[in-house]
Parts: C-alpha cells; sequence; structure tokens
C-alpha cells in the first residue's frame, strides 16, 4: 500500500479542465532516472504517468502517485537514409522535428493541426493529420526502446518482441516510458496551402471530390453559419514564402505549413468513422446542434486519416473520416457531448484517445479486435498496475 503522502503540488492540463495533486513531479532525462522512478513507485506502492506536454483531454495522465516530465528527453538521435528513418528522443517537440530533419533533406510524412504536442504524446493517444492517403504518426512508427516497469530497456520493432511493439505503437502511456521513436519520414518537400469559404452543402455534396484531389483537405464548420472555412494543403515545388503570413496562405516547409496556432482553451471530442459515413454524421451532428445545443458557438472539424494496422488506433483498418466537436473550457460540454457521442457510435464511431469520451470497457472492447491481446501485452509487462491511473484502471478487462 502507497503511504499516506499528502501534496501541495496542483498539476493541470493544457486546457485546465484536467487537475491532479501528484506527489511528485519528476523530471526525467536519463534511462537511470526513469529505472530510479520505476523501481521506488515499485516499493512504494504509487503509480506513475508519464507527460509529454500534457495537450489531452481525456484524464490519461491525472494521478496521485508521480508524474515523470519528459521534457529533457529531446532531440533528433539517427537517421538512417537507407530506410528513411529518423529517431528521436520522446519528449522531442513536433515542432522541434522539422528543422533538424530538413538539414537531412527529411520531413515528417504528416503531422496534426498543431505541432505544440512531445512525439512520444502523440503516438501514445494515435495523433493524426488531414490526408486520405496518410496515416496517423503511429502507424509511421517503425521502432520503440523504452523502460518497463520492471527497469529493464527494451527495443522493440516489428522483429523483435513483435508483440510488445505493436501494442506500444499506441500505448496510452500503459506499456512502459518510452525513450525514443524510430518513425518513418521522406524527402523534405514544400506544402502551399489555400483557404476558401464555401457553403456547407455544396463541401459536403463534393466532399469525395475534394478530399480526392489534395493532399490535406479539411474544413471547419461554425455552428448558424452558411459557409463551411474549407483549406486544401499541396506539395509545391516553388520556394518557400517568408514572412509566411496567416493561416491558408502559406508556401513553405512542410512543418512550417501544416501545423496552426490554436490558442483558445478549449475541451474537443473527436470521433473516428468508416469515410463513408462521413456526409450522414454530419448532417445529424448539425441537426443535433441546431435543434438541441443552440448555445454552441465552437466549430465542426472534419479531417481524412489513412487506415492503419496499429492494434489500438481508431483508424484501424478502415480509411477514415474524423469529426471533432470543440467548447470553450469556460463552459460544460457535457450535455453537448455525450448526445454528439451517441451519433458518432450509430455510424461506427471510434474516440480519440487523448480527446474526450465516455466510452466504458465493454464499448471500448467491442470497437477494437485487438483489445485483449493489448491489455495481455500489458499486463505481462506490468500486472500490479504501477502504470494505470484510476481512469485507466476502470478500463482494465475484468
Ligand atoms: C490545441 C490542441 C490541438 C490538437 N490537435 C490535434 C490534431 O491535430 N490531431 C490529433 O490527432 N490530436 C490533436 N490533439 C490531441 C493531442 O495530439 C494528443 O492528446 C497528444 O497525445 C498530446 O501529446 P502530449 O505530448 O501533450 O501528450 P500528453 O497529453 O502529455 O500524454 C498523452 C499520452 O501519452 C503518454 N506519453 C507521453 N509521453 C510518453 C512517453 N515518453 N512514454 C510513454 N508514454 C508517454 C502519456 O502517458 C499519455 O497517456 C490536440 C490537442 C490540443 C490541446
Amino acid at each position: 500500500m502507497a503511504d499516506e503522502h499528502r501534496s501541495d503540488i496542483t498539476w493541470m492540463n493544457w486546457s485546465g479542465k484536467l487537475s491532479a495533486a501528484p506527489r511528485n513531479i519528476a523530471q526525467v532525462g536519463t534511462v537511470e532516472a526513469i529505472q530510479g522512478e520505476l523501481l521506488a513507485a515499485r516499493e512504494g506502492g504509487w503509480n506513475v504517468r508519464t507527460v509529454g506536454t500534457a495537450h489531452s483531454h481525456y484524464p490519461l495522465l491525472p494521478t496521485d502517485g508521480v508524474l515523470l516530465d519528459t521534457r529533457p528527453l529531446t532531440g533528433l538521435v539517427s537517421v538512417d537514409k537507407t530506410a528513411m528513418t529518423a529517431t528521436f528522443r520522446s519528449g522531442t517537440k513536433i515542432h522541434a522535428c522539422g528543422r533538424p530533419l530538413l538539414e537531412h533533406g527529411m520531413g515528417l510524412l504528416n503531422q496534426g493541426d498543431i505541432d505544440q504536442q512531445s512525439i512520444g504524446g502523440a503516438i501514445a493517444t494515435g495523433t493524426h493529420g488531414t490526408g486520405i492517403n496518410l496515416g496517423s504518426l503511429s502507424s509511421a512508427v517503425t521502432q520503440l526502446s523504452l523502460v518497463l516497469v520492471d527497469g529493464s530497456f527494451v527495443t522493440c520493432n516489428h522483429e523483435v518482441e513483435p508483440d510488445l511493439f505493436e501494442a506500444a505503437r499506441l500505448s496510452l502511456g500503459a506499456l512502459g516510458v518510452v525513450i525514443e521513436v524510430t518513425i518513418q519520414v521522406r524527402d523534405a518537400y514544400r506544402l502551399e496551402e489555400r483557404q476558401w469559404l464555401e457553403p456547407l452543402e455544396s463541401v459536403m455534396e463534393r466532399i469525395e471530390e475534394l478530399t480526392q484531389a489534395t493532399r490535406h483537405f479539411e474544413y471547419f464548420w461554425w455552428p448558424g453559419q452558411e459557409r463551411a472555412v474549407c483549406k486544401s494543403i499541396d506539395v509545391t515545388e516553388e520556394p518557400p514564402r517568408y514572412p509566411l503570413g496567416e493561416e491558408g496562405q502559406r508556401r513553405a516547409w512542410s512543418f512550417e505549413v501544416l501545423p496552426n496556432q490554436r490558442l483558445n482553451p478549449h475541451t474537443e471530442m473527436e470521433y473516428s468513422l468508416p469515410s463513408e459515413n462521413g456526409p450522414a454524421c454530419i448532417e445529424d451532428i448539425n441537426n443535433l446542434l441546431s435543434r438541441h445545443h443552440p448555445e454552441v458557438e465552437w466549430p465542426v472539424e472534419y479531417r481524412t486519416v489513412a487506415g492503419d494496422d496499429v492494434w489500438l488506433s481508431p483508424t484501424g483498418g478502415r480509411s477514415t473520416v474524423t469529426i471533432s466537436i470543440h467548447e470553450s473550457v469556460r463552459n460544460d460540454e457535457t450535455s453537448y457531448y455525450q448526445d454528439a457521442e451517441k451519433i458518432f457510435r450509430s455510424y461506427g464511431g471510434r474516440p480519440h484517445w487523448g480527446k474526450v469520451h465516455y466510452l466504458n470497457r465493454d464499448d471500448l472492447a467491442a470497437s477494437y479486435d485487438h483489445w485483449d491481446r493489448w491489455w495481455t501485452v500489458r499486463e505481462n509487462v506490468d500486472p500490479t498496475g504501477v502504470l494505470l491511473n484510476d481512469p485507466l484502471r476502470q478500463l482494465r478487462p475484468i
């Protein structure tokens, strides 16, 4: 049993909606420091959760045990120009990947809406960008090294410890502490974006054409508005244009064009659906907003992601549309999100692991073919649940 430690530390996530009073927040920059924290937790009986940059809205991190802060674990370790892979320390923020990769003539295959997350945190939840042929960051991982709860340091890939690798490609921070991430990259490339307003009805009529015609397509639509803000981004051979200018007008290296500023504190729910269900689901969400939640002022976002074979990937096994809904941190989002979740689920939706959802273990078990296998691998490396906080423990198969 853990001792009756009382903490005066307050921890909060990015939005400020989640908080905790951990017994300690330990900055860890070496394998030895992490091994020491895990050994102390095993002996003391408290939990350990690993933090990237705390951008998750789902309570993956709150614990009264120890939070391992991976910010010191940063930087590009190596590149392999034959395999076209790059290895980063797990605490490296996405925005710190672009320039070092460019120096080697390389670039990430894709990235999300912002670039403030750590690479370790991004892969642990299946973070993705948009593009029908582009998978999540987890799907691009080719090798991981991690410290397990027993203190062992393991490197795994498709051939070595393949089950551990498959589970750890999207780990929810519950398999071990990831030290290094090796990820598939490509030749460096430049992108040009274009932004326009178009009636939502017309966008949805030609959604197939729009998503097929461009490398990255997405739109935001604000409740009550007739028109959506559409954005397409494509590869260009033209030189970068500096200053970059505003979102929607940039032409530069991929890592300069893909990320945006999303500064207003909000919460988010996002579901991944089979792509053919996107249009009908959008219609239902929009009816929900106008008929039952006219108070909501925050936008709906529509993106696409390629299917993959990652065990716990929301985009696993199917070409995917993701639909995100947002709400200010000042408002209670529960009723809106619960109503929307019913719609998303009716279209075969699986929740983003880093965003709000209300599913229980049975719902999730029914959504993932590899659910039991993932837990079996997890339980083998951490049978006493050192790496589980309360919300994750509630998902553990009984
Ligand atoms: C403004 C904003 C924009 C966003 N945009 C997108 C987007 O475009 N696309 C998208 O898919 N998602 C998006 N997200 C969600 C976000 O990408 C995920 O929640 C992501 O996991 C956050 O990364 P992080 O480094 O903050 O991880 P954290 O939130 O700190 O942690 C997330 C998980 O990763 C685990 N973890 C972190 N580091 C390690 C490690 N070294 N070893 C083992 N486990 C680890 C943690 O234990 C936890 O389970 C956005 C979130 C916000 C707030």
